[in-house]
């Protein structure tokens, strides 16, 4: 991609009012516009970031043999009936509910376990057809009243929702703690450290959820956790005699971003909803069902936070938007443009994600400013003085060094 094609391009200064610094830095290296308080779009590259954060999520959860659909944002109101959850107080809190003009009640999705239930509730299931593991990359609307954060809060935001059926408690949990591995998996390949954290489950279910809790300083979540083993709980749920009794050592808290929850809920939208499925006997028994949550345009944000210096982002390979940054300068010469022509083409005929600063009336300083913004992990620059080598700089080294073509091409092909 030319960045002279790109929009928008960088901007100087952060936007009036924004706190956070994913919300700087993401609008002004052009990722992200915020429309109002907790409403985003996506920009090309920050659509880049997220679809590199999905892929991975759906690589990994693939491999578990869940299937991917897309499910209605638009809920009529019966269905949440169905399960009790559409008067309840909590709910009512965060759910956008409104009548239509014919006085016909609505919601909007802030999760789908209702639908899911009700997709199930149609296939005359029998324990044969169980498991069942869907999930789906969709908006989630909530009326959240603190969307200060930049993008780790929005009232209008990104979930990938994974949803499991099964025929027994041990069924559930065996697949359950399977997924719990796998979202570790999953933040580590995009660079994130998750703590695994014992936390409420809030308005899903009376049973504990597991929360994946990234420390950072913004984060709103505060977890305490045990110096000697990997056990942490949320501060809501915190128990400081029974704490102590797990730790055994001493124990540490920490502000946490929660980036992922996963969530046993057990046999009771399946009862609530009356959604049963059929056993060996053909007696009707209930579905023990779970879901599983992660946020991609929080864990943007989240990258933005752990990964930057003074000068910008500095995004970790796996979920870059480009691998290299090709700084052409002296682009006047006609020589050096024609070379820097002809390494952009051998990169993307190499099928490496490049970026190339084809701008002729930009400064070499301007140019550099805005690669180190938008913090792309390799900075390639050609120029008069590389001759028949290209000068290498990796967003989070200082030092530069010369190589051959071919030679980079080894390090920036994964
Ligand atoms: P929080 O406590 O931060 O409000 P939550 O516990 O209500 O979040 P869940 O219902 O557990 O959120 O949603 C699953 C995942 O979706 C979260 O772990 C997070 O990654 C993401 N998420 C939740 N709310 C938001 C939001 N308002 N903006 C962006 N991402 C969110
Ligand atoms: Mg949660």
């Amino acid at each position: 991609m030319k960045y002279s094609l790109i929009f928008p391009k960088t901007k100087r200064e952060a936007p009036a009012g924004a706190e956070s610094l994913n919300h700087q830095l993401l609008v002004r290296g052009g990722f992200m516009d915020q429309l109002m308080s907790g409403s985003w779009t996506l920009l090309p590259l920050g659509l880049r970031v997220v679809s590199k954060i999905n892929n991975i999520i759906r690589e990994e959860l693939n491999k578990t043999g869940a299937l991917e659909m897309q499910m209605p944002l638009l809920h009529p109101r019966d269905i949440w009936d169905s399960s009790g959850r559409w008067s309840k107080k909590e709910v009512q809190e965060i759910m956008y509910q409104f009548k239509d003009i014919h006085g016909k009640e609505y919601g909007l999705s802030f999760t789908h376990e209702e639908i899911v239930m009700n997709i199930l509730g149609k296939q005359n299931l029998s324990y044969k057809d169980l498991p069942v593991k869907l999930y789906q990359f969709s908006t989630k609307f909530r009326n959240e009243p603190r969307a200060k954060s930049g993008i780790l809060r929005g009232r209008e935001f990104l979930m990938k929702d994974l949803y499991s059926a099964h025929v027994s408690e041990e069924d559930m949990y065996k697949y359950y703690h399977e997924v719990k591995e796998t979202y570790t998996k999953i933040f580590k390949r995009m660079g994130l450290e998750s703590i695994t954290t014992e936390a409420s489950g809030g308005v899903f279910t009376d049973k504990n959820s597991h929360e994946f809790q990234v420390l950072s300083d913004v984060g709103e979540d505060t977890i305490y956790f045990c110096e000697n083993n990997d056990f942490a709980v949320n501060k809501e749920i915190f128990d400081g005699a029974k704490f102590c009794h797990k730790c055994g050592g001493k124990i540490k808290s920490a502000n946490a971003i929660e980036v992922g929850n996963i969530f046993p809920l057990g046999t009771k939208y399946s009862k609530d909803m009356k959604v049963f499925y059929i056993d060996e006997k053909g007696k009707e028994q209930p579905i023990w069902f779970a879901s599983y949550g992660i946020g991609p345009t929080r864990v943007m944000g989240t990258l933005v936070e752990i990964y930057n210096d003074d000068k910008g982002i500095i995004w970790p390979e796996a979920v870059a938007p480009f691998m290299v940054h090709l700084v052409g300068l002296d682009l006047n010469d006609s020589s050096v443009k024609s070379e820097a022509e002809r390494i952009y083409k051998l990169f993307q005929a190499d099928d490496v994600e490049v970026l190339y600063d084809d701008r002729i009336d930009v400064s070499a300083g301007e140019k550099f400013a805005d690669a180190d913004l938008i913090g792309i992990p390799y900075r390639v620059v050609i120029s008069k003085k590389t001759g028949d080598k290209l000068e290498i700089k990796k967003r989070n080294e200082r030092g530069t060094r010369f190589l051959k073509f071919e030679e980079l091409l080894k390090l920036v092909k994964i």
